[in-house]
């Protein structure tokens, strides 16, 4: 009979969290496959637990993937740990979970420490609908595209940056969403120096710029209000047409287009249409 694969969340500074389940499913397991096997050596050595350790990163995943793969459809459990948090979330895990789930074998995700949850829930932005973005890409084009494509968006959003690439990102998202966004900055959580700072993408830029970053954040920004998101619609809207009338397309033909494009109704593209130009 097939093993399972059981993702194990570990604490994301106090050793605390870890929970009794996910002690005695660590205990249990045939074998622990690790992010970094040092790391998890020392969570290990703290909970007393000795286990045979592999590991599994983002640079060796397909080739350990199938491995660990194998061991399992042999008979074996294995479990699943990061570095901290929750495995596979903008951590090694989510393809060795597909994969398993391709060869038919159980997956268990325990429920535990979660940097992006843990900040939303005290951010004090709204939580009813939020969206996680991970971390902005380095490479400039990809980086552009990803914040392009959230310029309108309406909900709470949630993103990771390390200390040293703060301020840029900061700068970015001020001139993506604007120096009057709501941001909260949230710090170290669960660790001594546990701090949010609830402000503005501008007021964010000024304080950094005077206390430089330490620790480990999660930004937790504000979404559009749903006005500035019509507005900001209207004004695609209306460039876009543009472009297509100067490019000679007939108004008939630009609305049809534009709508189609920016998922809007063709009324409402219509109307900036005649705005724009009242006599075809
Ligand atoms: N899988 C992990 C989870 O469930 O939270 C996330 C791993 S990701 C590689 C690491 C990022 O999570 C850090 O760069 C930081 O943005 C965030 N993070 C992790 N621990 C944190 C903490 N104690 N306080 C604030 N942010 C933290």
């Amino acid at each position: 009979m097939a093993g399972m694969l059981y993702l194990v969340p570990t604490p994301i500074g106090n050793l605390g969290d870890i929970s009794q389940r996910c002690r005695e499913t660590l205990e249990q397991a045939d074998f622990i496959a690790a992010e970094d096997t040092r790391v998890t050596l020392k969570l290990l050595n703290h909970l007393g637990i000795k286990k045979s350790l592999v590991s599994y990163y983002e640079h060796n995943k397909t080739f350990k993937g199938d491995q660990i793969v194998q061991r399992i459809l042999g008979g074996e459990t294995c479990a699943l740990v990061s570095d901290a948090g929750s495995p596979a979330i903008s951590d090694p895990g989510e393809d060795l979970v597909k994969q398993c789930a391709q060869a038919g074998i159980v997956v268990c995700a325990i429920p535990g420490p979660c940097a992006a949850i843990t900040a939303l829930s005290i951010s004090g932005q709204a939580t009813g609908r939020f969206c996680f973005e991970g971390f902005l890409s380095t490479a400039k084009k990809s980086r552009r595209e990803h914040l392009e494509s959230l310029r309108q968006e309406t909900r709470t959003m949630i993103f990771y940056e390390a200390p040293h690439k703060l301020a840029a990102t900061l700068e970015d998202l001020a001139q993506c969403f604007g120096e009057d966004r709501p941001i909260s900055l949230c710090r170290e959580l669960t660790k001594l120096h546990e701090e949010v700072i609830r402000t503005t993408l501008g007021g964010a830029i000024s304080f950094y710029a005077e206390n430089p970053p330490k620790g480990e954040f999660v930004l937790v920004v504000a979404g559009a209000p749903e006005a500035e998101k019509e507005t900001a619609s209207q004004d695609d809207a209306a460039a876009r047409l543009a472009q297509l009338l100067d490019q000679g397309l007939s108004r008939k033909d630009a609305v049809k287009q534009t709508a189609k494009e920016l998922s809007l109704p063709k009324n409402t593209v219509y109307d900036i249409a005649v705005s724009l130009a009242p006599e075809e």
